[in-house]
């Protein structure tokens, strides 16, 4: 990538030709027309309140360092603001005089109010721009790389700094508004926000088994976002069909990679909605997030579940029960090697070198306790739970 860094840009060339979208609260456009200032895929316009804004104007005032400004070249006269975007649109809605700084005496003063001397300190201020040109991947590298005043951006907003175009615009206006009213059903599924990105994000890992940015980049330029759209409904609708309950548990499951695998099976909603409600008051269950897998799965791999294990004191007191009777009997203390044929038929093992096994699966109702336990030796008990 390469950098050109620029000291001799004034406030006055930037503002020069400054719009400001009011509905929208974006800065548009400067350096007479040849700067986007807030490019479709940036955040928005997120300094939150007024005192941040006349921070920024303070600093000029007072001569203090802006920071670094970032530009990418994206044609032989039109820039975008990579880095910079929310202290360049704060200059030129002061400089538009729209917002007032308190002055000295403490009184409030918009940028036609204030002395020419200071307006003119003001415009004549120099930033430090960096320009880059370079490959979208040598841009996202770099992107990482600095970190932003502020928030950093995230991965899902790298992409769409990098993938920028139509199908972008499209995906956010739909995945990335807050003011949507579906973000309510999608938040049950789903964790993070949507000006975050996380639902747009989320939609595009589940359209694209993901593999996000190479989706992005073959749409780039489409002028729909229909697949991506029927996708994500298709796995919404799915979810909430076949689990008619909500649990704070389903919020950020996979609920794609399920999508694809159970998707064609079919399920009774309220049995499902039984099954549900069984687990999540079984004491033995560990993990209900596995639950709705488990489920899916038709209640087979309760490995998901993680079934509460044998405590210290069970596996040490069912140790020394076996052990001492293997002795008197010259058998094995691991019961499955005692009724075998080979050299293990009286081995006596270490405490170190069993496990504890529920002798009635948790799956047919058996107990976590002493009386369902069984010490086997290492081997034998990691075949029975392959079973
Ligand atoms: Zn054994």
């Amino acid at each position: 990538m390469k950098t050109t860094l620029h000291t001799d840009i004034t406030i006055r060339d930037i503002c020069n030709g400054f719009v400001y979208n009011e509905l929208e609260g974006k800065g548009l456009f400067g350096l007479s027309g040849h700067l986007v200032i807030q490019p479709e895929y940036q955040r928005n316009y997120i300094y939150a309140t007024e005192n941040r804004e006349a921070g920024v104007i303070d600093s000029i005032i007072k001569g203090y360092p802006l920071g670094l400004i970032y530009f990418n070249k994206v044609s032989d006269d039109m820039f975008e603001v990579l880095d910079g975007q929310q202290r360049i649109t704060s200059i030129g809605r002061f400089i538009t005089n729209k917002f007032a700084i308190k002055d000295e005496n403490g009184m409030e003063q918009y940028f036609d109010g204030l002395n020419p001397h200071i307006q003119e300190k003001i415009l004549n201020t120099t930033l430090l721009i960096y320009e880059c040109t370079g490959t979208e991947t040598e841009i996202k590298e770099w992107f990482k790389t600095i970190n932003i005043a502020g928030i950093p951006l995230n991965e899902q907003e790298l992409l769409n700094a990098i993938y920028s175009g139509p199908f972008v615009t499209m995906a956010k206006a739909e995945f990335s508004n807050s003011q949507n009213t579906n973000i309510q059903k999608w938040s049950a599924y789903i964790s993070g926000t949507a000006n975050r990105q996380d639902y747009l994000k989320t939609a595009l890992e589940w359209v694209s088994n993901g593999d996000v940015s190479r989706y992005m980049s073959a749409h780039r330029q489409d002028t729909n976002i229909n697949e991506l759209k029927n996708h994500f409904n298709s796995v919404i609708d799915w979810v909430s069909a076949v689990f008619p309950m909500v649990e704070k548990e389903m919020r950020g499951l996979e609920w794609g990679r399920l999508y694809n695998e159970y998707h064609n099976q079919a399920y009774n909603p309220s049995q499902v909605a039984e099954k549900v409600k069984a687990l999540y008051g079984d004491p033995y269950v560990k993990n209900r997030r596995g639950v709705f897998e488990y489920i899916l799965g038709n209640c087979v791999d309760t490995k998901l579940l993680e079934i509460r294990v044998f405590d210290e004191a069970t596996k040490q007191a069912q140790y020394a029960i076996q052990t001492a009777n293997a002795e008197r009997e010259h058998i094995s203390n691991c019961p499955l090697c005692a009724i075998g044929h080979d050299a293990n038929k009286e081995k006596i093992w270490k405490i170190s070198e069993m496990d504890a096994d529920h002798v009635t699966a948790w799956s047919n109702g058996g107990a976590t306790d002493i009386k369902n336990c069984q010490m086997l030796c290492k081997t034998h008990n990691r075949a029975k739970g392959n079973k």
